[in-house]
């Protein structure tokens, strides 16, 4: 495993793989990695010629209250996990080298038409703009074959296929399923900000999106559902509700009335203390 910082070494030991008919799996990351990204590793490795792995804080999708000064940051530990699971490269860009001009500095952003304006898009104002920036940016650095990204960030997910379509980046999306810690909560970097009583209480997104399952079977309406999680929320005196709210699976469009033919997902993000976690749950199992 080689690691990278300079994007043109990078680029140019990857050009070499590519001429001579390699494929190339890319998982981009933040780091603090764990077991949900492990299998995002894994999964590349074993699809893949050669699997790369960004670990890279990206400064412009965090908003100026968010927590990018204390986003958890173990480059060591990181390492080792992808040494172990086989990735072949590993790059770890400084902040100055993506955006030389600073952060807010650049010529060309993005801006989405309107998914932007809800759920998480609604919540974090410029968010998945700096999303789509550091992901066009590595696309083109790593020119990957694939890139895996995981449905626990599934607006995410929903909107970085439709950067690689609506801008011919000959990348294929692969979309990778949800891993959860033993009690359901899912995996993610932000968990190990939680003291103990958070811990227990953050089970109130998986609980809550369970019963939105249980319930929608016997034919509840998305009203219904939002009453339901509210109620719920009484016994979680430590959780604030963000958002929670039932969009079609393909384009995030809402739904009123539950078809299992739109393939509805339950959404929820919610503040447990101070750290705001996200889960999301397909409505029809
Ligand atoms: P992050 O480091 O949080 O930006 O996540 C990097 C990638 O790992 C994204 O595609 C995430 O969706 C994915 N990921 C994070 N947590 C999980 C999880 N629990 N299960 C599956 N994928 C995950």
């Amino acid at each position: 495993m080689i690691v990278f910082d300079n994007h043109l070494e990078l680029r140019t030991n990857l050009r070499t793989l590519y001429c001579n008919g390699k494929s190339i799996g890319f998982v981009p990351t933040m780091g603090a990695l764990h077991v949900g990204h492990g299998t995002l590793i894994s999964r590349s490795v074993a699809e893949n010629d050669f699997t790369v792995v960004s670990i890279f804080v990206n400064p412009t999708q965090f908003g100026p209250n968010e927590d990018l000064d204390q986003y958890p940051r173990t480059l060591e530990s990181d390492l080792k996990m992808c040494r172990s699971l086989g990735a072949s490269h590993v790059f770890t860009p400084t902040p100055a080298s993506i955006y030389p001009n600073g952060r807010n500095q650049h010529e060309i952003m993005f801006s989405l038409r309107g998914l932007d304006k809800i759920l998480c898009g609604a919540k974090r104002p410029g968010h998945f703009d700096g999303v789509l920036q550091v992901v066009s940016i590595l696309f083109n650095i790593v020119e990957p074959t694939r890139a895996y990204f995981g449905k626990k960030d599934f607006q995410q997910l929903t909107i970085l296929r439709i950067l690689a379509k609506e801008l011919f980046f000959p990348v294929e999306v692969i979309p990778c399923e949800i891993i959860r810690e033993t009690d359901g909560l899912a995996m993610s970097s932000r968990n190990r900000y939680l003291n103990l009583e958070e811990r227990k209480q953050a089970l109130f997104l998986r609980t809550s999106l369970q019963a939105v399952q249980n319930l929608a079977e016997e034919g509840m309406d998305t009203g219904q559902l939002h009453a339901l999680v509210t109620e719920k929320l009484s016994e979680y005196p430590l959780i604030r509700l963000d958002y929670f709210d039932v969009r079609k699976e393909l384009n995030l469009e809402a739904v009123s009335e539950l078809r299992k033919n739109d393939h509805p997902v339950a959404l929820i993000a919610a503040y447990c203390g101070k750290t705001r976690l996200i889960d999301n749950l397909h409505v029809f199992k």
